[in-house]
Parts: structure tokens; sequence; C-alpha cells
């Protein structure tokens, strides 16, 4: 499976602000952010997006999305927050390893891009 950016993340071979980490997964400030706090969450299992994950995965995403909602809340986003998981070329996905945003500190808009 093709190593990306995140793996060396997780491998501490290249640097990020890590706000949170675990034997599952690893929490980091975004690089180029889009709110005033934008983190991501990423597993440290190399799945390379959402419609990879299985049954096996059960556990890990459910683990994944109570970790974003710890996160928000030591990031201090008591007003609300928004959690994107962009999939694929039509969902935008850049990076070829599962990661969940978390955005906020401003109003949010809807309809996203
Ligand atoms: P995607 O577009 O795949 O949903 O999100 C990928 C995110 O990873 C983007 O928001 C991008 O700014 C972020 N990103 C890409 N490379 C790096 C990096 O080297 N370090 C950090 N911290 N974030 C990165």
């Amino acid at each position: 499976m093709a190593d990306t950016i995140f793996s060396k993340i997780i491998r501490r071979d290249i640097p990020a602000d890590i706000v949170y980490e675990d034997d599952l997964c690893l929490a980091f400030r975004d690089i180029a952010p889009q709110a005033p706090v934008h983190i991501l969450v990423i597993p440290k299992k190399t799945i390379p997006k959402l419609t990879d994950t299985t049954s096996e995965d059960h556990a890990l995403m459910g683990h994944l999305l109570l970790k974003v909602k710890q996160v928000a809340e030591e990031a201090g986003l008591d007003n609300g927050y928004r959690v994107v998981i962009n999939t694929g070329e039509d969902g935008g996905q850049t990076v070829d390893h599962l990661h969940i945003h978390i955005l906020g500190g401003r109003q949010m808009q809807w309809p996203p891009g």
C-alpha cells in the first residue's frame, strides 16, 4: 500500500502539531487550516479511505468518532463544530489515508463547496 504524508507523521518522519495520540489514532493540526481550529484525526492503521473500511473496523471507527468528540472538547469548541470525511475523487480527498476533519471556531456555511 502506498506510503502517504500521514504515515510519515505517524512514524514521526515529518513533524506535525500533535494534539492527541493513543494506540489506535493520532490527532494533529492541519497544515493549511480552513477555520480557526482545524484538526485531523487519523487511524494508525493504514486505511486509504472510508470506502475501504470493513466490518473488522467497526470498533476502530467508533473509537475515532469518540476521539473526535474528545479532541473537539479539548480544543474548546463548545459552541459546535463541523466533522468532515472527504472520500475519493468526487469527495475532494487529497491524502489517501483515512482522516476526519474537525473544523471550528467560526460559523460554518451550508452547502459546502
Ligand atoms: P483532504 O483534502 O484529503 O480531505 O484533506 C487532507 C488535509 O491534509 C488537507 O486539509 C491538508 O491541508 C492536510 N495536509 C496535507 N499535508 C499535510 C501535512 O504535511 N501536515 C499536516 N498537518 N496537514 C497536511
